[in-house]
């Protein structure tokens, strides 16, 4: 009998590394004179629905099952086989057909699966496991539906309200908070009286109120609450009002509609700033003295950023604002705009959410790995997969530079030109360190080149570097 492995290593399998799969494959053919045939390990890669990256020996391995040749398919354990349910039942059916033997070291046992019966203990491995999850994920999922039907908030708590929980900490309602009910309430009057949200930022700030986030109120939250229909006691799912909220509501569903109403009339801009009107004053470092910060000058026919340290490093403010607009746009389109941007130190709040994404990570991983029913992995899927990629959505927004953070939800680059110079200010501040050097006699005297020593921030490399890589 020739004994063909498949091992991958996997974060569950107790350290146990294709390595040391590998011998204790060996040994078993040495034991049961078993000839060694084919190995197939694909190291490192996790064989669950979260691995992205395609299974090439695992590929390989189905590819000479397809062929006939593989007479007996050693395992180290179920799980190393698939742990996407409907890979592993396709990975059975396929060595049914073939006559493929799967021998499970772990089990110490080999298993005919044209036999009905080995098929079903392969096919239904950790039935008590399955069942006892299944329990788990009725009950949950028993909670969520009346939740939802109920009109309940679920997830994140929405600013102006509090929870109110019993002794044993279960939840009983959601009230209305009056201090935060107040801004609330002051935000949804300013946009109806057409009134400044950047005034009222600051207005609030002056006067000691935290933002929904923490920090500063800019005047990017104010168009979010101001149309969030949960203050109107509205349910909304997916995007849709879908009934009368449990809590009680803060405006009434009138004055909701009546300033979604406001925030839509055309050529309403929801943070225009009056305070600073060039968006790079004193944030490009001058490249000659390196030590002051261009300010604009508007003393001749054309209005320049000059440096007043030095005095020697001068250049043409629109093309400057419309040249750096450009990159930054192009660099916060990317996918990985986000992640690119690392915050400097670490962050109590981050150091968390990584942590709560781990922990259902590994939960996941655990029922993949406990060899469920179809039914109830699919159960589980569906009570933590939402779960796992909100707590990644919350990741990457705690992963940003606060002012980024601030944006959550905002299309940045098709709102730029309507968001307030401050607060596009201090996004350019947050993903690049501008540098602007001197003039070079004899060019024009706006040339990117001059602007070669900028970096985005957390990159190694300056534009420059990566203009010359790219051959510009
Ligand atoms: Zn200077």
């Amino acid at each position: 009998m020739i004994s063909d492995f498949y091992g991958r290593k996997s974060t569950e399998d107790g350290g146990r590394s294709v390595t040391s799969q590998e011998d204790v494959w060996r040994a078993d053919c040495a034991t049961n004179g078993f000839t060694e045939g084919r190995l197939f390990a694909d190291p490192g890669l996790s064989a669950s629905r979260f691995a992205t990256k395609a299974r090439a020996d695992y590929d390989a391995l189905v590819l000479h099952i397809q062929s006939g040749q593989c007479q007996m398919l050693t395992l180290w354990a179920t799980a190393r086989g698939s742990r996407n349910l409907a890979g592993w039942a396709g990975l059975l059916d396929l060595c049914r057909s073939k006559g493929t033997l799967i021998r499970v070291i772990s089990h110490d046992r080999t298993y005919d699966i044209s036999n009905r019966r080995d098929w079903r203990t392969l096919a239904d491995e950790g039935v008590d496991a399955a069942d006892e999850s299944e329990r788990i994920s009725e009950n949950i999922t028993r909670g969520k539906r009346t939740a939802a039907t109920r009109g309940r908030p679920a997830g994140r708590l929405t600013y102006g309200y509090a929870r109110e929980y019993d002794k044993t900490g279960q939840y009983e309602r959601q009230v209305i908070d009056p201090a935060q009910a107040a801004v609330v309430r002051e935000i949804v009057q300013t946009v109806r009286d057409r009134g400044s949200l950047y005034g009222l930022a600051r207005s609030l700030n002056d006067r000691g109120f935290t933002a929904p986030e923490g920090g500063l109120w800019q005047s990017a939250h104010m168009g979010r609450i101001a149309s969030n229909p949960a203050y109107a006691a509205l349910r909304v799912h997916c995007g849709e009002v879908i009934g009368k909220a449990e809590w009680p509501p803060i405006i009434d569903e009138s004055e909701h509609y009546a300033v979604v109403a406001t925030l839509r009339e055309p050529g309403r801009r929801i943070s225009r700033g009056t305070a600073l009107r060039w968006p790079l004053s004193a944030v490009a470092l001058c490249g000659k003295c390196k030590s002051g910060k261009l300010r604009v000058h508007r003393g001749g026919p054309t209005r320049t950023y000059n440096c007043p340290e030095c005095q020697r490093t001068s250049i043409n403010g629109d093309a400057l604002d419309r040249f750096v607009r450009g990159r930054v746009l192009e660099r916060l389109s990317k996918p990985d705009a986000l992640e690119a941007f690392l915050p400097a130190g670490d962050d109590a709040q981050l150091v968390a959410a990584q942590k709560e994404k781990k922990a259902l990570e590994d939960q996941m991983e655990g029922y993949y790995d406990a060899g469920l029913s179809p039914a109830g992995l699919v159960a589980m899927e569906a009570r933590l997969l939402p779960a796992i990629e909100e707590a990644k959505a919350k990741v990457r927004r705690l992963s940003m530079p606060a002012p980024l953070r601030e944006l959550e939800g905002v299309d940045v680059v098709g709102t730029w030109d309507d968001l307030d110079v401050a607060l596009r200010r201090r996004v350019i501040e947050a993903v690049c360190s501008l540098r602007v050097d001197a003039a070079v006699p004899g060019r024009p005297r706006f040339d990117m080149w001059r602007l070669a020593g900028t970096r985005w921030t957390g990159d190694t490399m300056t534009w420059g570097e990566r203009w010359t890589e790219e051959g510009l």
